[in-house]
């Protein structure tokens, strides 16, 4: 039987880290699958938040400098060596994300095959992005597997974002793998409203009274209960590109019904080892949710689950999505955005921005809604708005869309789908 690793730097947080959890569930008779976490480096984390922006084309900060590259070389060196005292050389490798790319020649070197999987990227490809590109690809060993999310992300290296000829000009093998959600787990597997009720109530929202004593793996920021009122939710790290702030302002600006309530929910900014930027974001959306007058900013909710409790953290992330009247994803980029397909699974309508992965996802008035400019608030609003007033009303018309919405994840974005696909993946690295 084969073994293969899957790499990357995070045990824990935002959608690679669960899908890397579901394929290491993989019950493949052929593969043993299984899962290395590379070693904590705030100051590096830094170095490879600014190439993450880089890749959504979002000119924030600079490449690394000769000595931040050199410190990035000599993590993957360390990695390397912890790895290779588990790996043997004849296992398959799958290195997820920027952090770990450096490790791809070092590995090649010893005579592991292997495979980068990019999950980011953006369809508006530009100097910056191109610029980004040119530096990552040193670390393209010979043969490397190039693994990207939707063809949109496949970096046009010379720019032309010509898509057919981006891939002839890669001397890499690439392959196209949507991710996927797992229906069995606890995030996605069905709740009574009961257990929504409770789960949503021990988090300090949901129905009177709110909780007395909250569960401390959840620091939320509430004033009020969601009753029985329409909720917008977006669930998402507190990253800029996801745009937490925006919608609120969305929501604070727009002539919502005034029962509708929000409920931003992230990760505790200290939960993710590799994004040093939560806390600041955090920190914004807590300032801008205090200046509101009180009428607004009662309906505004803040929840943050610890994910070293990725029991509480599962639950709650499923009955948010289950609760909510519409979900809202108003990324300004997003390399696929896993929490689209969570919604879509539980039948939610969808209210999205048309970027990145997205709309690979949604299929704009039949499975959701799809925004063509991110920054469009009232546009958003609107469209939000239509949804909270529609279902209000019983229309039926986005209960279908929901509908739509399940089935197409349950006929193309299952955790089935991808593992399957790895298998072709694992297949190919073994012929290489
Ligand atoms: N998530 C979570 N708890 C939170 C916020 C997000 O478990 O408080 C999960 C979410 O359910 C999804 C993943 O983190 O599975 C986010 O993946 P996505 O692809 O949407 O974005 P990424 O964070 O990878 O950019």
């Amino acid at each position: 039987m084969g073994v293969v690793w899957h790499v990357n730097s995070t045990a824990r947080g935002g959608g690679v880290a669960e899908i890397i959890g579901a394929l290491c569930q993989a019950d493949d008779p052929r593969y043993r699958t299984r899962r290395f976490v590379t070693s904590e480096d705030p100051a590096l984390f830094e170095v490879t938040k600014r190439i993450h922006h880089r890749l959504h084309g979002v000119p924030a900060g600079e490449l690394p400098d000769s000595a931040e590259h050199d410190a990035w070389c000599r993590y993957a060196r360390a990695n390397v060596k912890e790895f290779l005292t588990s790996a043997d050389p004849k296992d398959l490798v799958v290195l997820h994300d920027p952090q770990t790319l450096p490790m791809a020649p070092l590995l090649a070197e010893a005579g592991v095959r292997l495979a980068w999987r990019c999950h980011i990227g953006t369809a508006g490809q530009n100097a910056v992005t191109a610029a980004t590109w040119d530096y990552l690809r040193q670390f393209w060993s010979e043969g490397l597997v190039l693994v990207f999310s939707s063809p949109a992300l496949v970096p046009a290296l010379d720019h032309d974002h010509d898509l057919a000829l981006a891939l002839e000009k890669h001397d890499h093998p690439v392959r196209i793998i949507r991710p996927s959600i797992d229906p069995g787990t606890l995030k996605n597997r069905p709740l009574s409203d009961d257990e929504v009720s409770k789960t949503l109530t021990d988090a300090g929202l949901g129905t009177r009274p709110i909780s007395p004593a909250l569960d401390s793996s959840v620091v939320t920021v509430s004033e009020s209960d969601l009753g029985t009122d329409p909720v917008i939710v977006q669930v998402s790290r507190w990253d800029p590109l996801k745009d937490m702030a925006g919608v609120l302002e969305m929501f604070a600006s727009s002539d919502l019904p005034s029962r509708a309530h929000l409920v931003l929910c992230g990760p505790s900014p200290q939960s993710i080892s590799d994004d040093p930027e939560a806390a600041g974001v955090y920190a914004e959306v807590v300032r801008r949710r205090d200046r509101l007058v009180s009428a607004v900013r009662r309906r505004v909710h803040l929840v943050c689950p610890a994910l070293d409790d990725t029991r509480t953290n599962a639950l709650l992330v499923n009955a948010l999505q289950r609760r909510a009247t519409v979900v809202v994803q108003k990324s300004l980029e997003e390399g696929f955005g896993l929490t689209v397909t969570e919604a879509m699974w539980k039948a939610r309508p969808v209210v999205a921005a048309r970027v990145g992965g997205i709309p690979s996802q949604i299929e704009h008035g039949v499975t959701g809604l799809l925004l063509d400019d991110p920054r469009d608030l009232d546009g958003f609003a609107a469209a939000v708005g239509d949804v909270v007033g529609e279902v209000v009303a019983h229309s039926g018309q986005y209960a279908q869309m929901g509908r739509n919405a399940h089935e197409f994840v349950d006929r193309e974005m299952t955790s089935h789908r991808e593992i399957r696909e790895h298998t072709d993946l694992y297949r190919l690295l073994e012929g290489s």
